[in-house]
C-alpha cells in the first residue's frame, strides 16, 4: 500500500561471503518505494563446536516502518540459539525463538507505546552439513533449486488461506480483498500487536500469528544447486520457476554471486515490480560453474543488443523507449536468459539508450515498459 517516488531509487546494497562450504550473495533495493523496510541477514560458523559447521540466512519484509524488520534481523538468530530447545530438537528451537521474540519485541518502548506499530515477514534457513531447516511466517518466500528447477517452496500465507482464515475469524475478525480486517495483506508476521489483542487467545491464536511453518530437508550436494530467500518484491513478478532458471543460468556465466543477485534485482524492477525487493542466495557444492561456451554465448547476445538497439536508433532518432522495447521484442531475440528474457537485458539497454538518445532517456519511466513474458 502507500505512496510511491516519482523516479526509483535504483542503488543496491550487496553483500557477499562464503564458509562451510556455502558461498552467498546479498542483494537490495529500495525501488519505488518511499521507504526501504526490508532487512536481511547472513552469517556462517553459528558458534563452537558442531555450530561452526551451521549456517543461518535470513529475509524480511517489514510493513507501517522498518523498526520490527531490522530488529528482527539483529536479533532472531540470538532469540532462536539462546532456547533451551535448540541444540537437542532445532525445529522446536527454530518455532519457540520466533514466538519468544516476538514476545519480547513487544515491550520495547517505541512498540510498547504504539509510536512504532510496524510488523515484518520473516523467512529464514539453518544449513548444517546434513540438513537444511526452512522456516517462514508470512509471504516472503524460500525456494530450493535441484538441476535449474524448483523442487521445494514454501507456503505465503495469506488471509485467505483456509487454516489462516479459520484462525481469523475464530479471533472475531475478517478478510476482506484479501487483507485481515480489510488491511493486512500477510496474516503471519513478527510485530503488528495492533492485531495481537485478542483476549481469551493465544498467541498462534491472534488475528495475526508470529508461527513459523518449518520445514527440515536432507540435503544432496551432488544435487542440491542453490537456496533463494526473497521477499514479495521478487516473487510478484519472477515464479519460483523464472527465478530457478534464470539464476542457474546466471551461474553459467560468472561465480561472482553479486553480479547473480544484482541482475535479478534490476530484472525485477524492470519487470515492473514497484516493492522493496531483497534476495539472499545461498550456492551448494552442487551449483553450476561457469562455461567457456555460456560466456561467450552471452557476449554475443550483449553485443546483437547493442548492434539491435543502434540500428532501431538509426532508423528512429528520436524513438521511445516503450517503442525501442517493443521493436526489439518483435525481433525474437534467440538466447535470452531462461526466466529473464529481455527484462533481463534492461539495464544493458538503457545503457546504450542513454548513450543514443539521452534526453528521451532522461524523461523515461521504465514501469511496464516490458510486457510480462
Ligand atoms: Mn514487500
Amino acid at each position: 500500500m502507500g505512496a510511491f517516488l516519482d523516479k526509483p531509487l535504483t542503488e543496491k546494497l550487496l553483500e557477499s561471503g562464503e564458509g562451510n562450504g556455502l558461498k552467498y550473495g546479498v542483494a537490495s533495493m529500495q525501488g519505488w518505494r518511499l521507504e526501504m523496510e526490508d532487512a536481511h541477514m547472513a552469517k556462517t560458523q553459528l558458534g563452537e563446536g558442531e555450530l561452526k559447521n551451521w549456517s543461518y540466512f535470513a529475509v524480511f519484509d517489514g510493513h507501517a516502518g522498518a523498526g520490527v524488520s531490522k530488529h528482527c534481523a539483529s536479533h532472531l538468530l540470538e532469540a532462536i540459539m539462546a532456547t533451551d530447545e535448540f541444540q537437542e530438537d532445532t525445529k522446536k528451537g527454530i518455532h519457540n525463538g520466533f514466538l519468544e521474540l516476538d514476545n519480547q519485541m513487544r515491550s520495547l518502548p517505541e512498540l510498547s507505546s504504539g509510536e512504532d506499530r510496524s510488523g515484518t515477514t520473516a523467512v529464514c534457513a539453518f544449513i548444517s552439513p546434513r540438513l537444511i531447516y526452512i522456516a517462514n511466517c508470512g509471504d516472503s518466500r524460500a525456494v530450493l533449486c535441484r538441476q535449474g528447477e524448483p523442487v521445494f517452496s514454501t507456503q505465503d500465507h495469506k488471509p485467505g488461506l483456509p487454516t489462516e482464515l479459520d484462525r481469523i475469524v475464530k479471533a472475531g475478525g475478517s478478510v476482506m480483498i484479501s487483507r485481515v480486517n480489510g488491511s493486512l495483506a500477510v496474516s503471519r508476521a513478527l510485530g503488528d500487536y495492533d492485531y495481537k489483542n485478542v483476549e481469551g487467545r493465544g498467541p498462534c491464536e491472534q488475528l495475526v500469528s508470529p508461527e513459523p511453518d518449518i520445514f527440515v530437508r536432507d540435503r544432496d550436494d551432488k544435487q542440491d544447486e542453490f537456496l533463494v530467500l526473497a521477499c514479495d518484491g521478487v516473487w510478484d513478478v519472477m515464479s519460483n520457476e523464472d527465478l530457478c532458471q534464470y539464476i542457474h543460468n546466471r551461474l553459467l556465466v560468472t561465480e561472482n554471486l553479486n553480479e547473480v543477485t544484482s541482475q535479478v534485482i534490476d530484472t525485477c524492477l524492470y519487470k515492473g515490480s514497484r516493492d522493496n525487493m531483497s534476495i539472499v542466495l545461498v550456492v551448494f557444492p552442487g551449483a553450476p560453474t561457469p562455461t567457456a561456451e555460456a560466456i561467450e554465448a552471452e557476449k554475443e547476445l550483449d553485443a546483437t543488443i547493442e548492434r539491435r538497439i543502434r540500428e532501431i536508433v538509426q532508423q528512429e532518432n528520436d524513438i521511445e523507449w516503450g517503442n525501442l522495447v517493443m521493436k526489439l521484442k518483435a525481433l525474437g531475440l534467440e538466447g535470452l536468459p531462461p526466466g529473464g528474457g529481455l527484462a533481463s537485458k534492461g539495464t544493458l539497454m538503457m545503457k546504450i539508450y542513454s548513450e543514443l538518445c539521452p534526453k528521451q532517456a532522461d524523461s523515461v519511466i521504465i514501469i511496464d515498459s516490458f510486457p510480462r513474458n
